[in-house]
């Protein structure tokens, strides 16, 4: 099994299966050996026997846009004034200056933004209102290209209002650039020069790219799907905090994978990587740069989880109960969990009910519970409990849930 912590082999529909339990179970009933095998371990794989080999050459640059450097006196007359934020932004001025080199050395560079689009969100300067998806309480992807608000949970979309709804403000801001917004601060900053795109909305033809040529490619990590460029001389991440403001306890195992697969994305050659961030001193980040192994910060994580009562060292399933009304849904919600502490369901094992982190969604309101069991067989106990009545809400159960909304 290649990569085992990657999200990729949770199964979006139908039973919502993770592969690699599937896989484990395969192999127990035919008493055969299962092989995990990848850039970093996962978390959940550390109790397993293993072998780590040394880690690649890593080049690694951080942007640490927490802490500034201080700028150099320049005295009343010099008329430059910089403050002390003043790293560049979205692009910092360390990037852009290796980007040049790229530019005039003929070579390749890869950019990683965190979300497709142009921006997380546009907000108004008057108010801070944002504005949101009419069937889901999140808020709409700024497009501008196509001149759209999208709400990437259930895909409705409109024109950019005129003003503000709240406050009647005709100014919009954009906030947390995307891939569309990168590529714009690129195409300013080396005119010319061949920028291309790969997300889910984009899929720019990219034989020029691997076929040598020079250029600038902007994607999201759908990027790692592919091979390396050939002459790719820089892999810079754009703000990495966004893979680390995520409410689930994998997101710092994520965050650290996605780094550790940069550095190794090209076969035989260690890219310069810029990681531009607020978290200099994450240690999924600090590893790398200490040239530490590949088990180093899963290890870590594994350690906290055990105190935590997480996986490895629990499984979870979550228990989705949903209505139209939110009443309802929550009343369901809780009957359940009376339910399962009427079967002898611990304080522990039971978490919940809580709204779901984006309130409505698709025009239901979405109420969760957790299950987190000592072993798959007292989740079976538990989980038995669900069938042994009717609810009055939709209930739908996701055993090891993986990622969050
Ligand atoms: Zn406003
Ligand atoms: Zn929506």
């Amino acid at each position: 099994m290649l990569e085992e912590g990657s999200d990729a082999y949770k199964l979006q529909s139908g039973s919502r299966a993770f592969i690699p339990d599937l896989a484990a179970r395969v192999a127990a009933e035919q008493d055969a050996a299962l092989a995990l095998v990848g850039v970093t371990p996962a978390v959940e794989s550390i109790p397993h026997p293993g072998a780590v080999l040394p880690p690649p050459r890593t080049r690694l640059h951080v942007v640490d846009y927490a802490r500034p450097p201080e700028q150099p006196e320049l005295g009343p007359l010099s008329g430059v004034h910089l403050t002390p934020g003043d790293l560049g932004y979205p692009l910092s001025h360390d990037l852009a200056r290796v980007l040049r080199q790229v530019q005039e050395r003929g070579r390749q560079a890869v950019l990683v933004a965190p979300r497709r689009g142009y921006s997380a969100l546009l907000r108004c300067p008057g108010c801070e209102h944002t504005p949101q998806c009419r069937n889901c309480d999140v808020p709409l992807r700024f497009h501008q290209e196509t001149r759209q608000l999208t709400c990437h949970q259930c895909g409705y979309h409109e024109v950019i209002p005129d003003r503000c709804d709240k406050c009647g403000e005709r100014m919009w801001k954009a906030r947390g650039p995307g891939t569309e917004w990168i590529a714009q601060e690129v195409g300013k900053l080396l005119p010319g020069f061949p920028v291309y795109r790969l997300d889910k909305d984009r899929q720019d033809d990219l034989s020029a790219l691997m076929n040598g040529e020079s250029g600038v490619l902007v994607g999201t990590q759908l990027l790692l799907s592919h091979p390396a460029p050939p002459n790719l001389a820089v892999i810079g991440v754009t703000l990495a905090d966004t893979w680390l403001n995520v409410s689930d306890f994998r997101a710092s195992e994520r965050y650290h994978r996605l780094l550790r697969q940069l550095a190794e994305w090209h076969p035989d050659r260690a890219p310069m990587l810029v990681v531009q961030t607020f978290q200099a001193d994450h240690p999924a980040l600090r590893v790398l740069g200490e040239g530490r192994d590949t088990l180093a910060y899963p290890a870590a994580e594994e350690r906290v989880r055990a105190e935590l009562f997480y996986p490895p060292h629990a499984r979870l399933a979550q228990i989705e109960v949903t209505a139209r009304e939110a009443r309802k849904a929550q009343l369901a919600a809780q009957e359940l969990a009376d339910a399962l502490h009427g079967a002898g369901a611990s304080a522990q094992e039971v978490l919940g009910p809580a709204p779901s982190p984006v309130a409505r969604v698709r025009g239901v309101y979405p109420y969760h519970l957790m299950l987190r069991a000592r072993s798959d067989a007292r989740l079976s106990q538990l989980l038995a409990v669900l069938d042994s009545r009717t609810w009055k809400a939709r209930v739908r159960v996701d055993v090891n849930p993986r990622g969050g909304l």
